[in-house]
């Protein structure tokens, strides 16, 4: 049975576009698998807690479409999943590494530690445990006598080595003596990362650990536990790190970074996930654009390249037009009227939504390039200050006013008549239209937007002129 997982730490504002990036691939390999895709919460550094940042995640994860089996909110069988809620299993764990002598009890204060670790930085070395407490095996009772706070370290044998099985990169050896006793149960009864993400992807059932590069490094500890505990390991899969374009790390200074960012501005969740399933994995006929359900067909997990690749805005921006430009005007404007009620408080006019669409699939990158384009279908202009010649407004007025169909090729017609007869340059002329009607120097074809608009409304913002 195929049980995936992402383990996201409430510590940030939302989802990271790169965890959704592993959420992406942890749900379609459950779904490819008919297994189950897990959400836990992972909780335990109580210092960087961000209020509000579970509910979001899950929102955000939601907005996406990639629906848990199991999370927090709806439970399952192996609930709670929430590691602030499973403290009393990670305690009795730590204990029961401590008898099988795989962790220790640690009473070493912080002035010392903290002592410990500038006089290390000063030698340049990378701070450490100094292994004070490792030997003294402290009992229980030593311990509960002691009356002073204790954490509980992972006690990494000395000189060996370490194999870690990663799906996509084989085998990957650590040296022991680099490791560091990693502490596992915190003074606050919390447990750290390590001790809790074994516990519980072995509670849970989890089969596939499919997560980001940075974590491949504390694998070799979760092995020391796994083995120290004798429980079976499941597969390990690390996801290469999204990049920028100019290789470096994904940063909020460079791109937007949050999940949600993508959703607010008009982009399509089904566009945002076809991208990124190309991040480090290509369709095998090369594909670019392609459904949820074909991925889940196509995909398999040790296709995946390691080499950190590149999350291009500008790129998935392009992906999202052809998005727009392949769904039915139907369905469009629902997305557009569906995203200005949620991400703009405003309730656009069904039908005018309707009409101008032709007009301007073509152009849309974004939802939000809509209303760029489409705003004074809805609100007079106030662009007419632009309006440089005023003298033959008038005549404008009064051959409109004369037109009996009100149809663009009609509309069109008059108005080149008109500019011949006054000489005027065409160019000029129709942007001196556009610029009444319009307010601004580009918009959607303007007969087209003119008709749309009707004979009564664009008199009115003629005659608003003078
Ligand atoms: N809590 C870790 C995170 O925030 C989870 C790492 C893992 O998947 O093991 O990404």
């Amino acid at each position: 049975m195929v049980r995936t997982r992402i383990a996201p730490s409430p510590t940030g504002a939302d989802l990271h576009i790169g965890n959704l990036y592993t959420a992406l691939i942890n749900w379609v390999w459950a779904k490819k698998n008919n297994g189950q895709f897990i959400v836990r919460i992972e909780d335990t550094d109580r210092a960087r807690l961000i209020a509000g940042a579970e509910e979001r995640i899950l929102k955000t994860l939601k907005n996406y479409g990639l629906k848990p089996d199991e999370d927090p909110k709806k439970g399952g069988r192996f609930a709670p999943y929430r590691q602030s809620e499973r403290l009393h299993l990670y305690k009795n764990y730590a204990f029961e590494l401590v008898k099988k002598g795989a962790a220790y009890f640690c009473l070493c204060d912080k002035e010392r530690l903290e002592k410990l670790k500038k006089e290390q930085l000063i030698k340049k070395q990378i701070p450490r445990y100094d292994g004070c407490c490792r030997d003294k095996n402290y009992s229980l009772s030593q311990i509960e006598k002691a009356k002073a706070p204790y954490v509980i370290r992972l006690r990494v044998p000395l000189d060996k080595r370490i194999v870690v099985n990663d799906l996509l990169r084989g085998e990957v050896i650590f040296e022991t003596n680099n490791l560091d006793d990693q502490i596992l149960l915190k003074s606050d009864g919390f447990p750290t990362y390590h001790l809790a993400v074994v516990v519980d992807d072995y509670l849970m059932k989890i089969s596939h650990v499919i997560r980001a590069e940075e974590w491949l490094v504390s694998t070799p500890k979760h092995l020391l536990i796994y083995e120290a505990l004798d429980w079976p390991t499941p597969v390990f899969c690390h996801l290469p790190i999204l990049r920028n374009p100019d290789r470096s790390k994904l940063s909020k200074r460079k791109n937007p970074v949050w999940a949600s960012w993508y959703l607010s501005q008009g982009y399509l969740p089904e566009a945002v996930l076809n991208y990124l399933s190309l991040m480090g994995w290509s369709h095998p006929e090369e594909k670019e654009i392609f459904t949820l359900d074909e991925l889940i067909r196509v995909f398999d997990l040790k296709d995946i390249k390691i080499v950190g690749p590149a999350f291009d805005p500008v790129k998935l921006e392009w992906m999202n037009g052809e998005y727009i430009r392949k769904t039915q005007n139907s369905k469009v404007k629902s997305q557009i009227l569906e995203f200005y009620k949620n991400y703009h408080d405003k309730k656009l006019s069904e039908k005018m939504v309707e009409k101008t669409i032709p007009l301007v699939k073509e152009r849309l990158k974004k939802l939000s390039d809509y209303w760029f384009y489409c705003q004074f279908f809805f609100e007079r202009p106030k662009g007419q200050s632009l309006l440089k010649d005023h003298s033959y407004i008038k005549d404008i007025y009064q051959q409109l006013e004369k037109i009996k169909e009100w149809q663009a090729k009609t509309i069109g017609e008059v108005m080149l008549n008109l500019a011949n007869k006054l000489k005027i340059k065409t160019g000029e002329f129709f942007m001196t239209l556009r610029l009444i009607i319009t307010g601004k120097k580009i918009s959607p074809p303007l007969n087209e937007s003119m008709e749309i608009l009707g004979k009564e409304e664009c008199l009115a913002r003629v005659k608003a002129i003078f």
